[in-house]
C-alpha cells in the first residue's frame, strides 16, 4: 500500500494560525518535506512536534521529488509545508502533486491559510469571482504586457507583490485599470498588519509618503461590464442627482455609475457642472 502525500497549510504570519488536523498530520508522518528547514523547524519546536525534515525548495525539488515518491510508493506519509501558507502557491509543490497522481498515489490537503484569500475576503471588492495572478513579471515591459491582458478581465483579480516593486507594480496598473478600487493587505496576520483600499493614484500616494515594508497582496476590481446601452446624459444626470441627495460624494457617485455603465468616472462627474471657460 503506498502511502499518502499531505498539503498541510502552515501560518502566514500569526503562529495560532494553524489547525489541529495539521498539528497531527505533521506528528503522524513520516517525513517532513520543507521548503526552509531551519525556519520549518522552529515551527514545528513551537507546535511539539519531533520529526526529520527534508529539505525542498526551488532549486532541489526535481531531486527531491525523485527521492519522495519511491518513498511514497514503498508506504511512508509525507507532509510537504512551504515557509509561509499553502503549498504549491506560488510556492513549491505542484510537481510533486503531479508526479504523485501519476503514480497513483493519493494526494491529501489540509487546509488552512493562504494569503491571498486573506487578502481578498477583507479587500470589499467582489469574492464571487476571481482570478490569482501570484507575482507579475519583473521586468517593466513584461509586467506591462501582463496588465494590459487583464485590463479586460472581470473577475476580481489577485497579485502577490515584493516590497520593493509595490509603487511600480500600482503605478502601471493605475495606466490598465484607471480609478477602478484597489486594496492592498500588508503584514496579513501579523503585528503590523493593515488593509488599505483606494484608486491606484491614492495608493500610490499613500506608499510615496510611507515606504513600503513587509508582505504584501494586491487585490484589484475587475473589468466593469459595460452596459448593453449607455444611457443619455439626461438619464445619467438623473441617476447622479439621485446619488448625490442620498448622500455620496459625487467623486464616489460617479465612480458607482461609470462602474455601472463602463463609462469614465470624469465625464459623469462633470455632468451639470458650469463649463469651463
Ligand atoms: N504559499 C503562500 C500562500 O499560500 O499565501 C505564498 C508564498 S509566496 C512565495 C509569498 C508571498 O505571499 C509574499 O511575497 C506576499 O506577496 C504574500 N504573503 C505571504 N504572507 C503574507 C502576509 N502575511 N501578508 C501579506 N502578504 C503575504
Amino acid at each position: 500500500m503506498s502511502g499518502s502525500l499531505y498539503l498541510v497549510a502552515t501560518p502566514i504570519g500569526n503562529l495560532e494560525d494553524i489547525t489541529l488536523r495539521a498539528v497531527r498530520v505533521l506528528r503522524e508522518a513520516d517525513l517532513v518535506a520543507a521548503e526552509d528547514t531551519r525556519k520549518s523547524a522552529q515551527l514545528l519546536n513551537h507546535l511539539g512536534v519531533k520529526k526529520p525534515l527534508l529539505s525542498y525548495y526551488q532549486h532541489n525539488q526535481k531531486k527531491r521529488d525523485a527521492q519522495i515518491l519511491p518513498l511514497l510508493q514503498a508506504g511512508k506519509n509525507v507532509a510537504l509545508i512551504s515557509d509561509a501558507g499553502t503549498p504549491a502557491i506560488s510556492d513549491p509543490g505542484g510537481e510533486l502533486v503531479t508526479q504523485a497522481i501519476q503514480a497513483g498515489i493519493t494526494v491529501i490537503a489540509v487546509p488552512g491559510p493562504s494569503a491571498l484569500l486573506a487578502a481578498l475576503v477583507t479587500s470589499g471588492l467582489d469574492a464571487g469571482r476571481f482570478c490569482f495572478e501570484g507575482f507579475l513579471p519583473r521586468t517593466k515591459s513584461a509586467r506591462r504586457k501582463a496588465l494590459a491582458a487583464l485590463a479586460e478581465e472581470p473577475r476580481t483579480m489577485i497579485f502577490y507583490e515584493a516590497p520593493h516593486r509595490i509603487l511600480q507594480a500600482l503605478e502601471d496598473m493605475r495606466e490598465f485599470f484607471g480609478e477602478r478600487r484597489l486594496s492592498v493587505g500588508r503584514e496579513l496576520t501579523k503585528r503590523f498588519e493593515e488593509t488599505l483600499r483606494g484608486t491606484a493614484e491614492e495608493l500610490i500616494t499613500h506608499f510615496r509618503a510611507h515606504e513600503p515594508r513587509g508582505e504584501f497582496v494586491i487585490v484589484a476590481a475587475g473589468a466593469p461590464q459595460k452596459a448593453f446601452f449607455a444611457p443619455d446624459d439626461g438619464v445619467l444626470s438623473d441617476e447622479l442627482r439621485e446619488l448625490l441627495q442620498n448622500g455620496l460624494a459625487r467623486r464616489e457617485a460617479a465612480r458607482l455609475l461609470g462602474e455601472k455603465y463602463g463609462l469614465p468616472g470624469k465625464k459623469i462627474y462633470a455632468l451639470g457642472l458650469p463649463k469651463e471657460e
